[in-house]
């Protein structure tokens, strides 16, 4: 019943495929490759026939049955306007529908949006076809090499990964944010409203985090992802004071994304998390709050 492995297991049982067929060439992972050969050999009935690029109103990629009755299935991912890192993640996140869950999918397949591919938000099999991406095409081990946990890393730093595992900036940054030992909040805005922001764990855990879900949280006037200023390469870097971003020093690196008119910022946060300084500014402030509504 080899079909019925969890995504993580099917990732793990690929990297290991991946590693014996070319040990010297591992990055960045040619998952067309990957998918249509194992496909073939393991599932000949049921293969994956095709993977192409279209425009794709709405959506990032699909995993859709073929034939009637069905004899293989089909991944489309979205190309319009897209950078060639995001195609890898795309494809790497319908093959993990594939192996895991294609047993299970409703007649038409599944339709996968940007919110579970790019953001990484999405639930059920969305985040788990998304953990078998990542860990496919950036396995931990070998992040970690590059950027160790304790490691506070430079955008060059994150950009040297995005290319080795040939995924986007945002991916390669997620990836890392998921086992930093820093307190880091990653922000995604435009036009100087945030549209998503995730923080690594510890920065979570200390209550350093944006609302982003349910209205566009404004950045604060001296952001540097808020004020348009930037050098010739598109970066800036800044040290707020307490009260900027959080009621504690943040360093700001931001980049932008001409290619989709975004801002990419990195909060760093320092390294000692002064509890007890930090619970007095926000009673301060919340004390604030409320007596000035009285
Ligand atoms: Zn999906």
């Amino acid at each position: 019943m080899e079909s019925k492995f969890s995504a993580l297991r099917w990732a793990l049982e690929m990297t290991q495929f991946w590693k014996l067929a070319l040990p010297d060439k591992r990055f960045p992972v040619d998952v067309e490759a990957i998918a249509t050969e194992v496909s073939r050999a393991r599932f000949p009935k049921d293969p994956l026939k095709g993977i192409e690029g279209g425009n794709l109103p709405g959506f990032e990629g699909a995993l859709y049955p073929l034939g009637n009755p069905r004899d293989g299935w089909g991944i489309i991912y979205n190309n319009a306007g897209v950078a060639p890192g995001r195609k890898r993640f795309t494809i790497a996140h319908e093959f993990g529908h594939y192996l895991a869950h294609r047993h299970t999918l409703p007649p038409e397949g599944v339709k996968c949006d940007s919110k579970a591919i790019i953001r990484r938000d999405g639930a059920g099999i969305e985040k788990e076809a998304d953990e078998f991406a990542a860990y496919l095409l950036m396995p931990y081990d070998d992040f970690k090499q590059h950027i160790p946990p304790s490691k506070k890393p430079s955008i060059d730093d994150l950009i040297a990964c995005a290319d080795r595992y040939g995924v986007s900036l945002i991916a390669a940054t997620l990836r890392w944010l998921e086992y930093t030992e820093r307190r880091a909040v990653f922000v995604v805005s435009r036009d100087g409203g945030a549209l998503w922001a995730k923080s690594s764990e510890p920065a979570f855990k200390s209550g350093r985090f944006l609302r982003t879900a349910k209205e566009t949280y404004m950045l604060p006037d001296a952001a540097l992802a808020a004020r348009d200023e930037f050098d010739s390469q598109g970066r800036a870097t800044a040290i707020h004071p307490p009260g900027v971003w959080f009621p504690e020093e943040t360093e700001e690196m931001t980049i932008r994304s001409k290619t989709y008119d975004l801002s990419l910022t990195l909060l760093f946060l320092p390294r000692e998390f002064r509890y007890a300084a930090v619970i007095q500014s926000d009673l301060m402030d919340t004390f604030e709050r409320m007596t000035s509504r009285s």
